[in-house]
């Protein structure tokens, strides 16, 4: 089938409709009233008041496509066909309304009916809980083969305290020809970390309640809480190698080929990295920026100037000299704007602020390289071949050289970099910023681990042996 993203987002939210469910709006990218989030990070973050019962939903079943922002998935970017730090998630929802017996066959209806998505049938594998006999029953029943129904320990979907019950996810067999991996890896399944089966929806069945006191038990009201990420979803339709050849990234991609230095997108997989982080990024920080949140030193600003700064560094790396990620702020809006208007809306801002921050980077970058370059005509004149790991650590720490820039540096002059002494100079920094941050759980405290959000692979916590006495099939 020929069809844009603004269309597939579109027939899902139609499809639920359909299904009686009522459409909310993306929700802004900060979480409201929500102090354990940095950003919103799924379809079903905004939408907690009506699972723990603070607010009454008029309708029980909703469907949405929600903004997000991950960053902990920020070293994938680029690297996977698959990851961004901003992507969007389309949901349906049950709140204590329906439950496995429709959320799977409309799953599967919407997949794969010629009316809807249209997937083959035999490219579509799902992971259950094991001891979920009833989800492995209903997908045998609407048609998924047997022996691409997986049973899978890890479909568990539990954050430690709260709703939380089995998970089951769709996987599309791409076929092997995308894969990275040797057909033969043990890697190479539904699940593991392959290119070639690639996760597009997780349904989870919310049926139990995680206690303080670490039991669980069933809950009241049973919810349906699913999420799939739209490029995803588009990259099997319109039939790409990665989530960034779709209609939803090829024009900023487009326009960073302009902007370098003659680079061209699919040529070498360095500069297609550059070019998909560039992609991404310019998304997330026109998106964050747009919802309020403005570069600095702590919590969420400290995030859009990591994503800035990372985002230069790379145009480094395809030719292009000085500020040009807000050049990209208008093109972001234009695929953006027929479901959300608000990066258009407010671009001359956005645009002004990315600017401003790209030029204090340069600025910083020009500083250190003038450090660089005293430190490296005192070697010169005394004869000697190493950058110390204190200067290469200031070099990094302060003036945002990433080493290998460093290491580049120092390799055409004929010179080394103390790489030990970079490491001891780094672990010394993280053991001050230890002790600074003591007790202090402030939103203006969070590092770096504070920023992940949670995922049920972070949980270790839970006992299988409580959950199978309570988990009733
Ligand atoms: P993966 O295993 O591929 O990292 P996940 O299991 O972490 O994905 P979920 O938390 O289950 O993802 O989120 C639901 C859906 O949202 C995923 O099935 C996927 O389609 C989409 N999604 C999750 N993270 C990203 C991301 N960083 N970029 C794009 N889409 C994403
Ligand atoms: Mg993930
Ligand atoms: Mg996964
Ligand atoms: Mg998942």
């Amino acid at each position: 089938k020929n069809l844009s993203s603004a269309e597939i987002r579109k027939m899902f939210l139609d499809f639920f409709q359909s299904k009686g469910h009522t459409i909310e709006p993306s929700a802004s990218l900060v979480p409201v009233n929500d102090p354990t989030l940095l950003w919103v990070n799924s379809g079903v973050a905004t939408l907690k008041k009506y699972f723990d019962g603070t607010v009454i939903p008029k309708n029980p079943r909703i469907t949405n496509a929600q903004k997000c922002i991950r960053t902990n998935d920020i070293e994938n970017v680029g690297k996977t066909a698959r990851h961004q730090t901003f992507f969007e998630m389309l949901g349906n929802f049950s709140v204590g309304d329906y439950f496995k017996k429709q959320a799977i066959p409309w799953a599967f209806e919407f997949l794969t009916s010629p009316d809807w998505i249209d997937m083959d049938v035999d490219k579509l594998y799902v992971t259950t809980y094991p001891k979920d006999t009833e989800t492995q029953k209903i997908w045998a029943e609407v048609g998924i083969l047997p022996d691409h129904i997986i049973k899978e320990e890890d479909n568990f979907w539990d954050i430690g305290e709260g709703p939380c019950g089995p998970d089951s996810e769709v996987f599309y067999d791409r076929g092997q020809s995308f894969n990275n991996l040797s057909e033969d890896d043990p890697e190479n399944y539904p699940g593991g970390e392959n290119e070639r089966y690639l996760e597009v929806w997780n349904i989870v069945f919310s049926e139990l309640n995680h206690l303080p006191n670490g039991k669980y038990v069933e809950q009241p009201h049973k919810n349906i809480d699913t999420g799939m990420g739209l490029e995803r979803l588009v990259s099997i339709v319109q039939g790409t190698k990665t989530n960034f050849e779709t209609d939803l990234f090829k024009p900023i991609i487009e326009q960073a080929e302009e902007l370098s230095d003659n680079r061209k997108y699919g040529i070498n997989d360095e500069d297609d990295v550059s070019f998909k982080i560039i992609a991404d990024h310019a998304r997330t920080v026109s998106f964050a920026v747009g919802d309020g949140a403005l570069p600095s030193n702590e919590g969420r600003g400290y995030v859009i100037r990591r994503l800035i700064r990372r985002a230069v560094l790379n145009g480094k790396k395809i030719g292009i000299d000085g500020p040009f990620l807000y050049k990209l702020v208008p093109t972001v809006g234009k695929i953006m704007e027929s479901y959300y208007p608000e990066v258009s809306q407010q671009q001359d801002f956005i645009a002004k602020t990315i600017q401003q921050e790209e030029k204090r980077f340069s600025d910083t970058l020009n500083d250190g390289l003038a450090l660089l370059n005293g430190v490296i005509a005192d070697l010169h004149k005394n004869n000697e071949k190493m950058i110390d790991g204190a200067s290469a650590f200031k070099l990094y720490d302060t003036y945002g050289f990433p080493l290998e820039m460093t290491r580049e540096y120092a390799h055409d002059e004929n010179l080394e970099i103390d790489e030990d002494g970079f490491k001891e100079n780094m672990e010394a920094q993280k053991q001050r910023a230890r002790a600074a941050r003591g007790n202090l759980q402030s939103m203006g405290m969070q590092d770096e681990t504070l920023m992940e959000i949670k995922t049920k692979s972070e949980f270790v916590g839970y006992d299988h042996d409580e959950i199978k006495a309570t988990l009733k099939n």
